[in-house]
């Protein structure tokens, strides 16, 4: 069985969206991966088809109803389904390249994306939906989110990037952000490729990666970097 994400959304037609290009979008026509968007408001009880309503306490905006998505996950995610369910939130766990290894690395996952405020908290309780943050800053809904999730995991399922070496070598797999790359032109607007990378030298080119990618960390990363060090220590 291929690595299955099932996104709940307002908006299926979003999807595959940017993830139907390039690698990914070749390992999802391959069956390396699946995916399929589920429309939440199929799920509506009324015959307006509500999906939200007004919040609980007064405020600006509208809040996604617990019952209509409730049932939405009870049919794309039942009970024993053993994926992760995931809520993408500003309020979430900040997703991290550990994280999206360890998902990759399991039988998918099942997404739910927030619309308008969010979502009421009782679903969240009721499913035990993991809240996952993209970062420190709002979006209009979680259909972007998500992608940028799914974005990072399926690059690393097995036959998705060419080169698998790419994978390991990369920004934050050693806890350090990846050194600068170079390729043709030799010259470029007067500007040279430093020599050691074009030396031939392999153990000097990977001692020079090492320290500039050290060295970007802490200049940028300082947080990155600290923990690289302790974990070195
Ligand atoms: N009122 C909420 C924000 C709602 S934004 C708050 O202040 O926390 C609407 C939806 O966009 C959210 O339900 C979520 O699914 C998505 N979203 C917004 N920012 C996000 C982020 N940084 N990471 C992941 N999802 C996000």
């Amino acid at each position: 069985m291929s690595w299955r994400a099932d996104i709940l959304t307002l908006f299926p037609e979003a999807f595959p969206g940017p993830l139907g290009l390039s690698l990914a979008g070749r390992g999802l026509n391959d069956g390396k991966w699946a995916l399929a968007a589920t429309d939440i408001r199929g799920f509506a009880l009324d015959r307006h088809r509500s999906v939200d309503d007004t919040p609980a306490g007064g405020g600006a905006g509208m809040v996604m109803r617990a019952d209509v998505l409730a049932r939405a996950i009870d049919a794309i995610a039942p009970e024993g389904d053993p994926r992760p369910r995931l809520l993408m939130s500003p309020r979430g766990v900040p997703l991290t390249q550990q994280a999206v290894r360890a998902l990759a690395a399991g039988p998918g996952v099942v997404v739910v994306c927030g619309r308008f405020e969010g979502v009421d908290q009782r679903v969240i309780e009721a499913r035990a939906l993991q809240e996952v943050s993209i970062g420190d800053y709002v979006l209009s809904g979680g259909e972007i989110a998500a992608m940028a999730l799914l974005d990072a995991c399926v690059r690393l399922i097995p036959g998705v990037m060419g080169n698998a070496e790419s994978g390991t070598e990369e920004s934050f797999s050693s806890g350090l952000l990846e050194y600068p790359q170079y390729t043709r032109p030799q010259l470029f607007e007067g500007r040279g490729i430093p020599e050691v990378v074009t030396s031939g030298d392999h153990a000097k080119v990977a001692a020079w990666r090492k320290a500039e990618a050290e060295r970007l960390t802490k200049a940028r990363r300082p947080d990155l970097f600290a923990a690289y060090v302790a974990g070195n220590a």
